[in-house]
C-alpha cells in the first residue's frame, strides 16, 4: 500500500527505510555515509502533491515544467561517485526537485546548486530552507559553464545528460575531484566520472548506460530540444 499524499510522517519514514534497505543495499549501493543521507532525506516532501505516495518507488517522477526528479538508485550511485568525506564543497548541476542537492548537503560542507528554470530553482529553494538546509547556495541559469565564482569544487554532479564532456567543468575541479556526468555516446547516455590528475590532465570512466533530460546550454545541448 502507498501512503495517501496526507500521511502521517512515520508512514513516509517507513517507505524511505525500505527504499534504501531494497532499491540501495540491496542493489550494490556500499557507502555507508550516502545510505544514512538517503536514509534521512525527505524525498516525499520535494515530488509534487500528486506524486508523494510514489516518491519512494525506484523510479524517476514528473516535477513539473517537462522535468524529472531522477530514481532514488541514480542518485545514490552518482554521488557514491563523488567519494564525499565531509569537508567537501559540491556543485549540482540541474536542481530541479532539489533532492539531490539535499543528499548532497547531508554529505559535504558546502552545496552550490545550479538550475536554469526559475521556476524550478525557487520552489527548491522554498522547500529545503524550512527543512534546515542551511549548507545550499542556489544559483540561476546556464550550470553547463559551472559556476565560475565559486570554484574549484572537490566534485561536480551533472543531473542532465551532456553530448561530450564538458571542458570547463573539469576546468572547474580541484586534484583528485571527480566529475559525474550522463554523456551521449551514439545512441544512448553513458555515465561518465572523470577525474582530475594532479597535474592538471585527468583522466575518465564509462560506467553503464542511463538516461537524463538534456542539458540545454553552451555546453550543452541547443534550447528548443526539451
Ligand atoms: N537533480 C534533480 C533532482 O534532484 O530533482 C533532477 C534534475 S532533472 C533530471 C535535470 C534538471 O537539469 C532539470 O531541472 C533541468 O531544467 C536542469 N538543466 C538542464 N540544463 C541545465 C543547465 N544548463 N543548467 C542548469 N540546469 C539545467
Amino acid at each position: 500500500m502507498w501512503p495517501a499524499f496526507d500521511a502521517p510522517e512515520q508512514q513516509f519514514d517507513e517507505h524511505r527505510r525500505r527504499m534504501v534497505r531494497e532499491q540501495l543495499r540491496g542493489h550494490g549501493i556500499a557507502d555507508e555515509r550516502v545510505l544514512a543521507a538517503m536514509a534521512r532525506v525527505p524525498r516525499h516532501r520535494l515530488v509534487p502533491d500528486e506524486w508523494r505516495s510514489r516518491a519512494y518507488d525506484n523510479r524517476p517522477l514528473p516535477i513539473g515544467e517537462n522535468q524529472t526528479i531522477s530514481q532514488p538508485y541514480m542518485v545514490a550511485i552518482m554521488t557514491q561517485l563523488l567519494r564525499l568525506q565531509g569537508h567537501e564543497r559540491v556543485l549540482e548541476i540541474g536542481t530541479g526537485s532539489g533532492y539531490q542537492a539535499a543528499v548532497l548537503a547531508e554529505l559535504a560542507a558546502e552545496v552550490f546548486t545550479i538550475e536554469r528554470l526559475p521556476e524550478l530553482g525557487q520552489r527548491a529553494a522554498q522547500t529545503l530552507s524550512p527543512l534546515g538546509y542551511g549548507n545550499i547556495r542556489f544559483g540561476a541559469g546556464d550550470g553547463s559553464v559551472g559556476w565560475p565564482e565559486h570554484a574549484p569544487y572537490h566534485g561536480i554532479v551533472v543531473t542532465a545528460g551532456a553530448p561530450a564532456i564538458p571542458a570547463r567543468l573539469v576546468e572547474q575541479l580541484l586534484p583528485h575531484g571527480h566529475l559525474v556526468v550522463p554523456v551521449t555516446d551514439g545512441r544512448f547516455q553513458v555515465l561518465h566520472q572523470i577525474t582530475r590528475d594532479p597535474d592538471g590532465g585527468f583522466h575518465t570512466n564509462r560506467l553503464f548506460p542511463c538516461a537524463f533530460v538534456p542539458l540545454i546550454g553552451e555546453q550543452g545541448y541547443p534550447p528548443g530540444g526539451n
